[in-house]
């Protein structure tokens, strides 16, 4: 595995690739390695010839009162991970390598950023994954990209960047890795502390709860997200979320009929964590 840390260095290990007639496969992520990272790696891994992996903790996506500086970074363990997985580039730009002096641009999705994670967090978030994982796609021109359905709004942004906006790229959202309670990997989960550990998850118990009372026939949505909300109050949880929504323009619901998201927000104590799970439609 190479790692490199240049736009014309990925460039350049691309084209060679391409020369060779193969297929390239982009995983983004901001490092901080779980097993929810390591299954993306593997799915793009199972479909292309050339595999590369950015690592790059995006400040634009975090706002000034958010966790950038507290994020987890580490290199050295990152790269052994990707390695391992069968990755062939490990792209790890500093940060003036992607923002030059003079970088204007930004790439707003309308509408879909307006709710959940971008009502609670701000518009900047949705901006910041939008705009570089768009240049991350003019960077690698990936054939394919895979990203987590744990982040189940940034799956819908991203979806409709690459529709509006042509892009020639295939999207791919892999299911979510959970701990065996059920926590979802995320990189934030290390700043648990034991009780906040075990409270946290109630996230997804929350969740399954509700998904159950859907299950057994219960359309009304207000009654599926209270049977969520119990199991939150029961964890002395109060989200900043817990929304059912379509799942593909986010309109809200109030009957569930079609696909439905049902997704959370909660700090739980020193970490903010995200959850979801789709209903699925009887349609
Ligand atoms: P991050 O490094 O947190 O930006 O995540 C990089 C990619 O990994 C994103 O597409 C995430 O949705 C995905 N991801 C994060 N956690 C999980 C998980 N528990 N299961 C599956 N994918 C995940």
């Amino acid at each position: 595995m190479k790692i490199i840390r240049t736009v014309d260095g990925v460039r350049e290990a691309v084209r060679e690739a391409r020369a060779q007639g193969g297929t390239v496969g982009l995983v983004p992520t901001m490092g901080a390695f779980h097993a929810g990272h390591l299954s993306l790696m593997q799915a793009a891994r199972a479909a292309n010839d050339l595999v590369v992996v950015s690592l790059f903790v995006n400040p634009t996506q975090f706002g000034p009162t958010e966790d950038l500086d507290a994020y987890p970074r580490d290199e050295a363990r990152d790269a052994e991970l990707a390695e391992q997985q069968g990755v062939d580039i490990l792209f790890a730009p500093e940060a003036a390598e992607i923002y030059p002096d003079g970088f204007a641009t930004t790439i707003h999705v309308s509408g879909l950023t307006d709710v959940l994670d971008g009502a609670a967090r701000g518009a900047f978030h949705f901006d910041g994954v939008a705009t570089v994982v768009t240049k991350l796609f003019g960077i690698v021109a990936p054939d394919d990209a895979y990203f987590g359905q744990k982040d189940a709004q940034q799956v819908l942004v991203i979806r409709r960047v690459v529709r509006d906006l042509n892009l020639p790229v295939r999207i791919h959202a892999c299911p979510i890795v959970r701990e065996p309670d059920g926590l979802a990997m995320s990189s934030r989960n290390v700043y648990l502390d034991a009780d906040a550990r075990q409270r946290a998850a109630a996230l997804n118990r929350a969740l399954e709860a509700a998904a159950s009372v859907h299950e057994a026939g219960e359309r009304n949505a207000a009654a599926i997200v209270g049977a969520a909300e119990r199991v939150l109050a029961d964890a002395g949880i109060l989200p900043d979320y817990l929304e059912l929504r379509s799942n593909d323009d986010l309109h809200p619901l109030e009957t569930v009929d079609g696909d439905a998201l049902l997704a959370v927000a909660a700090r739980v104590g020193a970490a903010r964590l995200i959850d979801n799970h789709v209903l699925k439609g009887t349609r």
